[in-house]
C-alpha cells in the first residue's frame, strides 16, 4: 500500500507539493511540510511539450520519497500509458494522477484524422491503471466553471472517474471556495469515498499576469483579483500571497478535503514563508479563517472570484433536439435492433469486404453520409450511440467520455467553438438521457481501428 493511500485511510491531512520535470536544478524535498506528511508530485509537460518525463525527472530525487507522478494524455495513445505503467512498477511508483491534459502547444489539427494530434482520456487510462493493478490513483477535477452545461458536464464525467476507478481527485488550482465546498458536497450526496484534495497555489500578481496572458487552461482569473494583488503589491503587501494560500490550506483542512496539492512552491525560501504563515493562522477556526480570507479578497458579493457573467443556463435549440430524436431513431432500426445486427452481420461477414476497393468504397460510403451530418472523420469506432449523437471526434482533443477542464464559460480551450461536451449536458437534459453521459465508460480507440468502417466493425463485433 502506498504511503499516500494510508495517509488517506488515516484521515491525515497531507500536503503534495508540486515540482515540474523542467527544473534544471533539483530541489530539497521536504517529507513534512508544516507538521503535514508531505511527498512530490511530479507534473507532465508543463512548460513544453518536450519537457523531461515524470518517471525520468523522479529517478533524481531520492527513493525513500513518496511520488505522485502525473501522466497527461495530450499526445499519447492507450499503448503509451501501457508502457508508462509498465515502467511505473519497474520503479515501485506507486501513485499516478491521471489527466487528459491541457492543449499540446504543438497541436497538430491534421488535414485528416491520421495526422491529427491525439489525446489519451483519463477515464480511458484510469481504466487501464486499474485492470493493470497495484496504482493508487488520482484524476484531476475542475470545479472552477460557472455556466450550467459547462459545470454539469465535469460532474456527469466525474462520475465515470470514479466508476472507472479513481482512489482519489485532486481539483484544479482556484480560489474560489464555494466551488471547493460544492464538489465535496457532491461527493457526499453520491455516497462517493474517494478522498479530495485542492490545488492551491501562493498566487502573486505576476503569475496571476501570466496565467491570464498565456490563457492557462480552466483557471479562472477575475480583474478583481487582479486589483486586489495590484493593490497589495503597490502597498508593499506581497507577503499577503503566502498568508492567502495558508488561509486557504488551513479552510480546506477544516472542510475536511484529505490534503492540498501546492503548487509553484518548490524553493525552500518560498516553503518557510508558507509554512510560518501556516503555524500562526493554525489556531483559527473555520468561522475565523473563512472571515479573514473573505476580507483579504475584499468580498462583499460573493461573485468577486468568479467570471462574467457568473451563471446562465440556455436551453438546446429545437433543431438540436429534433436531430437527437430523428438520429435516435436511425441508430435503433439501423444498428441496434435484432434484426438490423443479424442482416449486417450477415452481410459484412462476407470475404468480399476484405477486398481493397471494397473496404475502400465502404468506408467512402460512410463517410459522406456522416460528415456532413455529424462532422465524421471515420474513427472505426462509431460511439454516436453513447455520446447523444455528438460525434466525439468534433472535440479537438477527439474526447468521447466528457470535457477536458479546459472551457472557460462553455467555450473550447482552443476558443474557436462551444464545448460539445457542453452541447451534450444540456441536451442530455432536455432529452432526459443524462444516466448514459454518467455511467457509460467509452472504450478509447485502438489506432489500428482508425479509418476503417464503423458500420462493418459494429455488426461483425456487436452481440446479437
Ligand atoms: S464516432 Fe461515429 S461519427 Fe464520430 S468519427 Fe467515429 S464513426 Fe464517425
Amino acid at each position: 500500500m502506498s504511503q499516500l493511500f494510508s495517509y488517506f485511510q488515516q484521515n491525515k491531512f497531507c500536503v503534495l507539493v508540486e515540482y515540474l520535470s523542467s527544473f534544471n536544478e533539483v530541489f530539497p524535498v521536504k517529507t513534512v511540510f508544516a507538521g503535514y506528511p508531505a511527498m512530490m508530485t511530479l507534473a507532465d509537460r508543463v512548460h513544453s511539450d518536450h519537457d523531461m518525463a515524470p518517471l525520468d525527472a523522479s529517478r533524481q530525487y531520492p527513493d525513500a520519497v513518496e511520488k505522485v507522478l502525473h501522466f497527461a494524455g495530450k499526445g499519447r495513445d492507450i499503448q503509451d500509458l501501457e508502457y508508462f505503467l509498465q515502467q511505473a512498477k519497474a520503479a515501485d511508483i506507486q501513485n499516478l494522477l491521471l489527466l487528459t491534459g491541457d492543449k499540446l502547444k504543438e497541436h497538430h489539427k491534421g488535414n485528416d484524422s491520421a495526422e491529427r494530434s491525439r489525446y489519451l482520456e483519463s477515464v480511458n487510462a484510469v481504466m487501464a491503471a486499474k485492470e493493470s493493478g497495484g496504482f493508487c490513483i488520482g484524476v484531476a477535477f475542475n470545479p472552477f466553471k460557472y455556466a450550467e452545461a459547462e459545470r454539469d458536464a465535469q460532474y456527469l464525467k466525474l462520475h465515470k472517474k470514479i466508476k472507472a476507478g479513481a482512489d482519489f481527485i485532486v481539483t484544479q488550482l482556484g480560489y474560489d471556495i464555494e466551488a471547493l465546498k460544492q464538489a465535496q458536497a457532491f461527493l457526499k450526496r453520491h455516497h462517493y469515498t474517494q478522498n479530495i484534495l485542492a490545488c492551491v497555489m501562493p498566487l502573486s500578481l505576476a503569475r496571476a499576469n501570466f496565467m491570464l496572458k498565456h490563457k492557462v487552461a480552466g483557471i479562472v482569473i477575475t480583474p478583481h483579483m487582479l486589483k486586489v494583488l495590484a493593490e497589495e503589491k503597490q502597498a508593499g503587501l506581497s507577503e499577503r500571497v503566502y498568508l492567502r494560500c495558508a488561509l486557504q490550506i488551513l479552510i480546506c483542512q477544516h472542510l475536511g478535503f484529505a490534503g492540498v496539492d501546492l503548487s509553484a512552491c518548490h524553493k525552500p525560501e518560498e516553503q518557510m514563508l508558507l509554512e510560518s504563515y501556516i503555524e500562526e493562522y493554525r489556531h483559527l477556526d473555520l468561522h475565523a479563517l473563512e472571515a479573514l480570507w473573505t476580507s483579504l479578497w475584499q468580498i462583499k458579493t460573493g461573485k468577486e472570484l468568479m467570471p462574467e457573467p457568473a451563471d446562465f443556463s440556455r436551453p438546446p435549440s429545437s433543431g438540436q433536439i429534433m436531430k437527437y430524436h430523428q438520429l435516435h431513431v436511425m441508430h435503433d432500426a439501423f444498428f441496434d435492433s435484432k434484426i438490423a445486427k443479424g442482416v449486417g452481420r450477415f452481410i459484412f461477414n462476407s470475404p468480399f469486404w476484405e477486398r481493397r476497393a471494397a473496404a475502400k468504397t465502404l468506408l467512402k460510403t460512410e463517410h459522406i453520409s456522416k460528415h456532413s451530418i455529424v462532422g465524421c472523420e471515420s474513427c472505426g469506432q462509431c460511439r454516436l450511440g453513447d455520446t447523444l449523437y455528438i460525434c466525439p471526434e468534433t472535440c479537438p482533443k477527439g474526447l468521447a467520455n466528457g470535457p477536458c477542464g479546459g472551457t472557460s464559460l462553455d467555450r473550447c480551450e482552443f476558443g474557436d467553438r462551444e464545448c460539445i461536451h457542453s452541447v451534450k449536458a444540456r441536451l442530455a437534459k432536455a432529452v432526459e438521457q443524462t444516466e448514459i453521459l454518467k455511467d457509460k465508460l467509452i472504450a478509447t480507440v485502438p489506432i489500428e481501428v482508425r479509418g476503417t468502417s464503423s458500420w462493418k466493425n459494429w455488426y461483425l463485433t456487436s452481440e446479437a
